[in-house]
Order: C-alpha cells, then structure tokens, then sequence
C-alpha cells in the first residue's frame, strides 16, 4: 500500500535538467543511474520529515569527502515499512529521535560547492520499501 509523503522542501520543486546532470529518478550518472530524485533547495533551508520516522543513523554520502552528510529515516506507524536517505545536509537532531510528519528533520547543505554554480542547489532523496531501492516519485504529492 502507498501512502503520500510530504515534499521535503516545502515547496515540492525538484531539480529539473542543468549542466551537472537532470533531477529525476534513473538519469544517467555516467556510468550509474540516479538512485533517487532531487529537491530544488536553497541552501540553508528547513528540510522536513516526508513521513513520521525515527533518525536512524547520519553518514557520507562521498567516502573520500567528510565535508557532506546524509541521514537515513526509517518510518513509524503505518510508515514502518520505508527507509529514506537524503543527503547534502546538515544535523541536529540525536540518533533515534522520532518526529512527526512534516518536522524539521535538518536543514540543506549546499552541494553546488562542491560541483560548482552551473548545477541547481538541492538535495537528493533516496527511497526503500521493505530494504528495496524504489522510484519515490508517485509518493509525494504536488511534485513540480
Ligand atoms: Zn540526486
């Protein structure tokens, strides 16, 4: 079953195609797919809890650059069944807090210093069901 998430950025804007690369979930990444989809951010900006969820851990998205977090959510409830991770993004709640759908759960990072201006600012999010990677598109609601 589906449930509808809440768009992470407030505003449900994603990134569409720039220089660096497009948005969307499957684009190419050389010689990868685009694991998730990306959220048109101002860096600095509230992020929010798609679904009710626990932190569960915070992480690299790059092993060789410490500089960039990600933090991965598992789901409470009815959501227990999704794990997400978004990246590019700064921390402040502990391991194992659990908030509500639509809490501030952290705050953008801006990941176009480390790829330079041509790329749109944003953040990427990353979907499991049930430990399986999956396109989160259809999840959220107003997605522009
Ligand atoms: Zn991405």
């Amino acid at each position: 079953m589906k449930h509808e998430f809440t768009s992470i950025n407030g505003t449900g804007l994603l990134r569409k195609c720039d220089p660096k690369g497009c948005g969307n979930f499957g684009a190419s990444r050389g010689n990868h797919t685009h694991r998730g989809i990306d959220f048109h951010v101002i860096p600095n900006q509230q992020i929010k809890a798609p679904f009710p969820c626990t932190v569960n851990r915070y992480g690299y998205p790059y092993s060789d650059d410490s500089s960039y977090k990600l933090i991965e959510i598992v789901g409470t409830g009815a959501y227990s069944n999704y794990r997400a991770k978004i990246m590019y993004i700064n921390t402040f709640l502990s391991i194992g807090d659990k908030i509500d759908k639509g809490d501030l759960l952290c705050t953008a990072d801006d990941i176009t210093q480390k790829y330079g201006s041509e790329m749109t600012p944003h953040v990427h999010f990353e979907l499991y069901v049930n430990n399986e990677l999956v396109n989160p598109t259809n999840y959220f609601k107003n997605l522009v």
